[in-house]
């Protein structure tokens, strides 16, 4: 008996579980006509973008959650991104393309992640923004529930400078489910991430924006590594030595020129483990 009730629990938690990752037709409201597609995506632009997939769960940045998405090469409102599923089993044909309102253009039966609100968000507020991750990296966690600011200890962390602002979803959804859900939400996120490059969200986790899907995914690996550098320095005591802001400023000129040397070596080792290959 005491098999079976256990059982029967499991059972319940696995479609609580299910219920929860609904995707996003998991809409409550009636869908918006498809829109028209931006236009065809060559062929490099989709493959980097499969690969960031599975780069940032090789870095342990995202896992079975997150996500990761492109502006449109050929059209600004437009994004892409995969379909509701684990990043590191994402292949083309899993790509969706959508616009600025996350509405899909053709999801063919395809689910759309609940939070995707949080990229064409941000994708509306700036336009110099090519491509955003979405994490729950645990590095960076603790700096969204405590006082302690995220701050820059090293140098491949300078483009945490000038700041890192912490998302709060209380001000905007009171006592919520903690899901970046809708279009409201998503605008505000973008308001709270302003000209900066990562967001943190309160008991979530980040967004990391960038002008390159290279950049972007470069960017959300180093804040997590930041991060975890932070926290282990002021574990040991004493005053800890931030960059300072000019440092930052002069160290992201040249990292912004050569992180690409990263990216070549992740990509890599991404495409030697693909199926297929
Ligand atoms: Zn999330």
């Amino acid at each position: 008996m005491k098999v079976l009730n256990l059982a029967k629990q499991a059972l319940l938690a696995a479609s609580l579980c299910s219920a929860a990752l609904q995707p996003a037709n998991a809409q409550t409201t009636t869908p918006a006509p498809a829109p028209a597609s931006g236009g065809p995506v060559d062929a490099a632009s989709m493959q980097d973008l499969v690969l960031a997939n599975r780069v940032l769960t090789d870095l342990n940045v995202i896992d079975g959650f997150g996500h990761v998405s492109m502006r449109h090469p050929a059209n600004p409102n437009r994004y892409l991104m995969g379909r509701s599923v684990a990043p590191a089993l994402v292949v083309a044909d899993d790509i969706l393309e959508y616009d600025l309102d996350s509405n899909p253009v053709d999801a063919r039966g395809r689910a759309s992640f609940l939070e995707r609100f949080i990229h064409g968000e941000i994708y509306r507020a700036r336009p110099d923004v090519m491509a955003i991750v979405h994490t729950h990296s645990p590095g960076v966690i603790p700096f969204s529930v405590s006082s302690v600011p995220l701050r820059p200890v090293f140098h491949l962390g300078a483009f945490l400078s000038p700041g890192v602002p912490v998302f709060e979803i209380r001000d905007s959804a009171g006592q919520s489910n903690m899901l970046v859900s809708n279009p409201a939400l998503g605008k505000a996120l973008a308001t709270t991430l302003g000209e900066s490059n990562v967001a943190l969200m309160r008991g979530h986790g980040s967004v990391v924006v960038a002008a390159t899907l290279p950049m972007a995914v470069f960017r959300a690996h180093y804040s997590n590594v930041n991060a975890q550098l932070q926290t282990q320095a002021m574990s040991l005591g004493g005053p800890v030595t931030y960059m300072e802001p000019e440092e930052s400023k002069k160290t992201l000129g040249v990292i912004d020129q050569i992180h690409g040397r990263a990216w070549d070596l992740w990509k890599r080792a991404a495409l030697e483990k693909m199926p297929g290959k």
